[in-house]
This record gives C-alpha cells, structure tokens and sequence, in this order.
C-alpha cells in the first residue's frame, strides 16, 4: 500500500529551521502527469521542427532542380528552334531541286516558309516541344520520300543518256548519207535508212550506246548484223560485218567492240551500215554524231 501523503523537508544549508511541506499523493501523480504530457508535447514539437526543417531544404532542393531543368529546356527548345530553321532551308533546297529536275511540287508539311521571330518565352513548354518534335520528324520524312524520288529521277536520267546512241561507231569516212538517194544496185531512187562508213575490213565496230544485243545474225541484204536494242525506243543496226563478236541477249555498253567491219550482204564495197530506229522509225544517225 502507497502511502496518502508524502512529507517534503528543506532545510536550508547553515540554519536550524526546517521547512516542511505536506503533499497529497494525487497531487504528485498530477505533477509527474503533467512533466510526462511537457515531455511529449516539447519532442512533439522538436520533430515537427526538424521535419519542416528537413522539407525546407529539400524543397531548396528541388526548386534548384527545377531551375536547372528549366535551363536545360530552354537549351533544347533553342536547339530545337534552329534545327527547324536548318530544315526549312533544306525544304527549301529540295524545292530548287526538283523544279531543276521538272518536278512536281513536294508535299508540304505547312513548315515550309516558315520563320519570323524565335517565340522563346513560350517553347519552354514540354508538350510544346514533343509537338514540335513531332511536326519535324514529319517532315524530315517527307524530305526523304522526295530525295528517294529525285534519286529515281536522276537514276533514270543517267540510264536515258546512256541509252541515247552517240557518236560514230566507227573510224572511217562517210560515204553515203540518210535519205532518199539512187540505189547502186538498181538504179531507182530508195530511201538509205541509215548512214554508211567505209573502212578496211576487220576495223572494230563499237557500240554506240549501253543496250542489249537484240540481234546477232545473217540477214538479207544486211549480212552480219547486230542489233542492239537500248531501252527507251532506240534501237541501232550495224550490217555488214565481217565478224560477230557478240551473242543475242548480251548486254553492252558505250563503246564495247561489238563486230568488224565487212562486206557481207548486198554490199559494194567493205563499209558499215548504221543505223539508228526511234520507236520503230529510222532517223538521221547525223543527228547522234
Ligand atoms: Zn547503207
């Protein structure tokens, strides 16, 4: 059993008087109590303390974060802003292009002519950045799609001139021209479908444009002849050769020797009959010289 009451004694240091007080039990319980709830609220208080403390400086933090975030948005906003400036050039090259490649106009992606002042205040805005990514993926891929198409073009363009039959195919001197003129062997006047060069026997026989051989054979009045076949209408006839070098279906290019030159088929003298066929229709080989 606890006692009901508790005697406190203070005796002063050099005095005989004691001072003594009397204290009821409740009262120290309610004492101790109220030391206990002090403590609690005062470290209640501490760590509410520290942890605003802890979140200032985190937020110190992250506000620095943030600025430098910012920054490096900026950065990639204006980085972004002059690849846009790059490509409206190249739009704008690529243009150029194909008006000199008789092209027709590119799709546009509504960026092309675009400009005016930078809008930096506003760009740092991260949708609008993933927009303008976007908008500029877009067109880089229609710049590849023309660039493909101009690479075609020009493609085509080279095989064109290579196809196109140039020069004399052999060295000589022209003794008949292209057009109407006597036949030697039945006096009437004919149209001479071709050019002929005379030259010694053997002389090499060059093609004059990249084709296909489409013919390497006796033929009546031609003799030994080639024919090469060179896409995009033209054909070339070379008759009265001494020798074939090539097989029917060989591919040439300009310049390969493809025969020499004879006196086979209905021929008066060692020559070479050239012709050149548009579509089917003989034309000037003058033309082609
Ligand atoms: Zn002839």
């Amino acid at each position: 059993m606890s006692p009901r009451k508790y005697t406190l004694l203070i005796i002063p240091e050099g005095s005989h008087r004691v001072r003594r007080f009397s204290i009821k039990r409740g009262i120290i319980q309610s004492a101790l109590g109220g030391v206990v709830i002090c403590v609690l609220a005062l470290s209640l208080l501490i760590f509410d303390y520290s942890r605003i403390h802890f979140d200032r400086s985190e937020l110190r933090r992250l506000q620095a974060e943030n600025l430098r975030q910012r920054n490096e948005i900026q950065t990639l906003a204006a980085d972004l802003q002059n690849l846009r400036k790059e490509m409206v050039i190249l739009t704008q090259n690529d243009a150029k292009v194909r008006v000199l490649a008789n092209l027709a106009k590119p799709k546009s992606d509504g960026t092309a002519g675009m400009g005016g002042p930078p809008e930096e205040e506003t760009v740092a805005e991260f949708s609008e950045l993933q927009r303008q990514i976007d908008q500029l993926r877009r067109t880089i891929d229609l710049r590849r799609e023309s660039q493909e198409e101009i690479r075609g073009f020009l493609n085509d363009q080279r095989s064109m001139m290579a196809a196109k039959p140039e020069g004399v195919p052999v060295k000589g001197w022209m003794t008949s021209k292209f057009g109407m003129r006597k036949s030697p062997f039945t006096g009437k006047r004919k149209m001479h479908e071709g050019v002929d060069i005379a030259a010694r026997t053997g002389t090499p026989i060059h093609a004059s444009a990249d084709g296909i051989v489409s013919q390497a054979r006796t033929a009546p009045g031609y003799g030994k002849l080639v024919v090469i076949d060179h896409g995009y209408g033209y054909k070339t006839y070379y008759a009265h050769n001494s020798k074939i070098h090539v097989k029917v279906g060989q591919r040439v290019k300009r310049g390969d020797q493809i025969s020499a030159v004879g006196n086979t088929g209905s021929s008066t003298g060692s020559h070479l009959h050239y012709e050149v066929r548009l579509n089917g229709v003989p034309v000037n080989p003058n033309k082609y010289f």
